[in-house]
């Protein structure tokens, strides 16, 4: 310790090996050299060198496989702890996907760009003139950044609303043990709502009143059995014709279908539950 007495004059033990008066900049410019590596790093994403969106690609064409799968195989039955496993890996890879691209932006601001390539001919005389232009500090500016990061939840909720698979998956994670409620929102956080909002969702078709087994959805979003729509077509010689929804004035074509995954596994859960109830009911018997 006795070669640090002379810069001894901070009592803080840490500090015993730094003179008490040297300042550190709060950044130091990046040489110019390195900033064509900062931007490459920044934006990752977009060069491929992330695995994020490559990643999410691979995990949505598991998902749509997975449930393609059950759908179209009536012996079998959907997994409960594959959804939900599979629902929690969706949303983490779209929160990276969304960070990623927030940082990416990053590289675009003025600052930053300040940083990398300064107007000013840096040496030790201008540093300090260097460091009070630029303001808040790089250091300021990139923490405020990450606080906003963590924090953006809204961008996070928006995008995992109007996206379709994630809305499926979250859908069948609900209907296996409520097969006719409709699926509550997810910003209800309520449970009560879910009784109170009432209504079940009707699983057999409008017009034959026969429960589904072909459904599918109209871009209407009304359901009706394949069968049914196609009879309706050939009444309309495969013309357009309105949707068979009364007060619905939708016009439907041969265009206007596609297979209802959520109502096939509705009455998949349906009957599921339905044929436990009479196994039950035959142990007892
Ligand atoms: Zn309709």
């Amino acid at each position: 310790m006795s070669q640090s007495t002379e810069f001894a004059t901070n009592s803080n033990p840490n500090d015993d090996y730094l003179p008490s008066n040297l300042s550190l900049p709060t950044y130091i410019p990046l040489h110019y050299s390195l900033g064509s590596n900062f931007n490459k790093i920044l934006q990752s994403g977009s060069r491929g060198n992330d695995l994020t969106p490559q990643a999410l690609k691979q995990h949505i064409n598991l998902v749509n496989q997975y449930i393609d799968h059950i759908i179209s195989n009536d012996s079998l039955d959907f997994n409960e702890n594959i959804l939900n496993n599979y629902l929690k890996t969706y949303k983490n890879l779209i929160i990276s996907k969304i960070k990623l691209s927030q940082i990416e932006k990053l590289s675009n601001e003025t600052i930053l760009k300040q940083y990398i390539s300064p107007n000013l001919n840096l040496n030790l005389t201008n540093l300090d003139e260097y460091h009070q232009s630029v303001n808040p500090s790089v250091e300021e500016f990139i923490s405020s950044k990450e606080n906003e990061l963590i924090s953006s939840n809204y961008q996070i909720n928006q995008f995992i609303k109007s996206d379709k698979l994630y809305q499926l998956l979250r859908s069948l994670t609900f209907i296996m043990k409520n097969p006719e409620d409709p699926v509550p929102d997810e910003d209800n956080d309520d449970d009560d709502a879910i009784g109170i909002s009432g209504g079940k969702v009707s699983l057999k078709d409008p017009i034959t009143l026969n429960q589904f087994v072909e459904p599918v959805i109209t871009s209407c979003n009304h359901t009706f059995e394949k069968s049914s729509i196609q009879q309706q077509m050939l009444t309309h010689r495969y013309g357009p014709f309105e949707c068979p929804i009364s007060g619905c004035d939708s016009v439907l074509n041969s265009n206007s279908f596609k297979i209802d995954k959520l109502m096939k596994a509705r009455v998949k859960a349906f009957n599921k539950m339905e044929k436990n109830k009479d196994d039950d009911l035959d142990l007892v018997n």
